[in-house]
């Protein structure tokens, strides 16, 4: 059966690829380079234009990538219409889209999350005295969507004065920030699929923000995931059913949200247990390359069982081993410009086993497969445990080639931490 999968990044690919795998026929509004069946000409918040697709191809079920179309209210768009849309209407995508909305739901339902203050941007000089007091070790968030750039991670009082001061040159306007307390841990990414009442969990998953190897220089959107993570053992996914998610639901329940799609909690393990960062409504990229490869269940199935308030009875089954991808980056990412449109050579001299997600490529007049932005492919590879997955990874990557390649060349070889309790 068609169905419409809305994005054009590799996790788009591996969603695609996976839901092809699954039986159905995907078309990717836009897609990009390397996705089969994508349409570059549609943009995925151009909702007319994707109704009038969905009614050309007989198309009655969408799946969506990222967060902006949710944001921008796809599933309102085309509620009573005969098109079903996987994810969050609006006022769920607002757990994700607004920071202080989303940490004032974890306080109401009692999940567990950092201590935070609420500002507002007139009152910069009681965020500074909050800080002082808390000796600089705080997290400033900018509320809404900032593309990455809302959170400053501070460990001293200038740290945090020179946060503030930039937060206050970076918007105009009126606008809401939260001060945080800092905490400290291992991060790891949970996502399940939830009707709002139940919830299915993929494997757990860590993903590597910073640029440099050792989790060094600026964020980026990704550099690598892998899964399942090792640590993340029953004792913990327990503390965080009970911690987090359980409460979680019952909030969203409560609330009488229609929330049928991903939801992933950002987590902290500190040594007071597990602590929810943030909420996002959607598939984590990178995390969605390794998730879906090491996904044995029919993703397909699963998000009809959600739409069907089927999902009690659906049991979710892992593939054995472990599933590591490396984001193969273009030279100067993440800075707001650097060189695109070199030519992409090796993929057809990967070993079999190895899947390359494209996200940013594009194919010119001729045909040629280039490089289009930053985060370029996503190789995948999987061993029997973290170690072979990761050497087997970066054997391959070696034969894929376009000019000023960036790789991190740590992905899955953080050091074991040890957790308290
Ligand atoms: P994302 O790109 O993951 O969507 P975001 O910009 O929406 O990120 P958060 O996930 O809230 O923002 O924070 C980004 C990062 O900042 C986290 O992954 C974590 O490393 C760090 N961080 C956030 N809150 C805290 C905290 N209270 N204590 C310590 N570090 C934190």
């Amino acid at each position: 059966q068609p169905i419409v999968l809305l994005g054009g990044g590799a996790r788009e690919h591996a969603m695609a690829w996976k839901l092809t795998r699954d039986g159905a026929t995907v078309h990717v509004l836009p897609g990009n380079g390397g996705i089969p069946n994508s349409h570059p000409d549609i943009s995925a918040t151009d909702f007319p234009a994707i109704r009038q697709f969905c009614e050309a191809h007989g198309v009655q079920l969408i799946v969506v990538g990222p967060e902006a179309p949710l944001a921008a209210g796809v599933v309102d768009f085309f509620a009573g219409s005969a098109i079903r849309v996987f994810g969050p209407d609006r006022a769920g995508a607002v757990l994700e889209s607004s920071k202080v909305w989303s940490k004032s739901f974890m306080r109401r339902h009692g999940v567990a999350t950092a201590q935070s203050w609420q500002y507002r941007s007139d009152q910069i000089g009681e965020a500074r005295a909050k800080a002082a007091e808390l000796h600089g070790q705080v997290v400033v968030k900018y509320d809404g969507l900032a593309a990455g750039k809302g959170v400053y991670v501070c460990s001293s009082v200038a740290e945090a004065e020179q946060a503030l001061t930039d937060l206050q040159a970076e918007h105009t306007g009126w606008f809401s920030f939260l001060l945080e307390e800092k905490l400290s841990g291992p991060e790891i990414s949970i996502i399940g699929v939830t009707d709002g009442n139940r919830i299915r969990l993929l494997a757990p998953s860590q993903d590597h923000k910073q640029l440099l190897a050792g989790d060094l220089g600026p964020n980026t959107g990704g550099m690598g995931a892998y899964c399942p993570v090792p640590f993340c053992d029953d004792n913990v996914l327990a503390a965080i059913r009970t911690d987090i998610i359980d409460p979680t639901l019952r909030g969203l329940q409560h609330e009488q949200f229609s929330f049928r799609g991903f939801l992933y909690f950002g987590i902290m393990l500190t040594p007071q247990g597990p602590k929810l960062l943030e909420y996002n409504v959607r598939l984590g990229d990178p995390e969605a390359e390794v998730l879906l490869p090491a996904l044995e269940s029919s993703l397909l199935e699963l998000i009809e069982a959600t739409l069907d308030g089927k999902l009690q009875q659906t049991v979710v089954r892992q593939r054995r081993g472990t599933y590591v991808g490396v984001v193969l980056a273009s030279g100067g990412y993440p800075a707001a410009q650097f060189p695109t449109g070199f030519p992409i050579t090796g993929l057809d001299q990967l070993h079999p086993s190895i899947l390359a997600f494209h996200g940013a490529t594009r194919r010119t007049a001729a045909g040629e497969l280039v490089t289009a932005g930053g985060r370029v492919l996503v190789l995948v590879g999987s061993g029997e445990d973290l170690e072979e997955a990761v050497a087997h990874v970066y054997r391959e990557a070696e034969s894929v080639k376009f000019q000023d390649v960036y790789l991190r060349t740590d992905i899955g070889q953080r050091p074991e931490p040890t957790l308290a309790g």
